[in-house]
């Protein structure tokens, strides 16, 4: 059976130029700061977010968490917007390790709005917790690969400077913002204190994150990662796939969009399912569905077409380099006749 795999781009394998670069890899004991390879990686992908350093960890998650410790102290609360991936995915992560607490605001398609963030920093009062960080999320992985407009990131890390919180960016997808804007990651990045982004979704990387920020900020980060485990040996093996994503899979990232709007496109008006191709910003496209999600999803694996429950009634379907112009369409199909095709998978 011919399989589509639309769950996620973090499905995507490497490619052979990565594998080639990952044997060929010269690599040292990175703990020492001796892996060049690494040290090539973080110099690079420091670069392109526009920030003095960078540290290389193991998932985007450890480099959320590290960003958090490293802002924060314990009994401090973080803003976040209510739909944020450190808020739902990271298995309550910030309370655990950095011992805050969270302030969720609510947001548009992910995008927090300034005043909203303005009056939820606390004001200095012995009985409030102290607010030290706003994180924010771009592209907005809950709310579809959502791409906060300029202006308002500028607005809202504006204010949260002004109230005396750093910023944190969850740019896991920046590249895909990036290439919708039109703009350099590096100008997403700007008024944020850090940023952390993926090497391992849709640039095809099998392994690792970048968190960056000023020199001195990192050089806490790193610590950070040490007390989490994610202090590497030999990691020049993973990082030679990074420095690959870097060079040569940002660009085309404008193709898995095109993907996701081709594929939403299609699926407009098919009974059974609801689809905004007017929402598609970059590489995922969001399906709300009449019968339970959960049900729908085993129907489409069921016909090979892999998709991700999102909640009750919604899928996510994701575009990326392993899904070509041509499995868009034979999904589209699937889909279609599974929406149209009644209760039974
Ligand atoms: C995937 C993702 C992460 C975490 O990355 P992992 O490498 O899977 O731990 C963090 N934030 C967002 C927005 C993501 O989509």
């Amino acid at each position: 059976m011919r399989v589509v795999d639309l769950r996620s781009d973090t499905v995507t394998s490497p490619t052979a130029d990565m594998r080639r670069a990952m044997a060929g890899a010269e690599v040292g004991d990175d703990v020492y700061g001796e892996d060049p390879t690494v040290n090539a990686l973080e110099e690079l992908a420091a670069s392109m977010v526009g920030k003095e350093a960078a540290v290389f960890l193991p998932s985007g998650t450890m480099a959320n968490q590290a960003a958090v410790l490293t802002h924060t102290a314990r009994g401090d609360e973080i803003i976040v917007e209510a739909d944020a991936h450190i808020y739902w995915y990271e298995a309550g992560g910030v309370a655990l390790l950095a011992g805050v607490q969270v302030w969720p605001l609510p947001g548009c398609r992910g995008v927090l709005d300034p005043e909203t963030v303005k009056a939820a920093v606390r004001p200095a009062n012995i009985h409030f917790p102290r607010t030290s960080l706003v994180c924010l999320e771009n592209t907005h992985n809950r709310a579809g690969g959502a791409v906060w407009p300029l202006d308002r990131l500028d607005a809202v890390t504006g204010a949260a400077h002004a109230a005396g919180c750093a910023v944190h960016l969850d740019g896991a997808r920046i590249f895909n913002a990036a290439i919708a804007l039109g703009v350099p990651a590096a100008r997403i990045a700007d008024g944020c204190d850090s940023v952390m982004f993926c090497l391992s979704k849709g640039l095809g990387a099998p392994v690792g994150s970048i968190l960056a920020g000023s020199r001195p900020w990192v050089v806490q980060a790193r610590r950070a990662r040490k007390v989490l485990g994610g202090a590497m040996r030999q990691a020049g093996v993973i990082a030679a796939a990074g420095l690959v994503a870097l060079r040569d899979m940002v660009d085309r990232l404008a193709e898995d969009h095109m993907h996701a709007r081709r594929l939403a496109d299609a699926l407009v008006g098919i009974p059974g399912i609801t689809v905004r191709p007017d929402e598609v910003d970059t590489n995922m496209v969001m399906l709300a569905t009449r019968r339970p999600a959960a049900e729908f999803c085993s129907a489409l694996a069921a016909r090979g077409v892999r998709t991700g429950f999102m909640d009750a009634n919604r899928v996510r379907l994701v575009t990326h380099k392993d899904v070509s112009a041509d499995d868009v369409d034979h999904a589209t199909s699937v889909i279609a006749a599974v929406a149209r095709g009644g209760r039974s998978p």
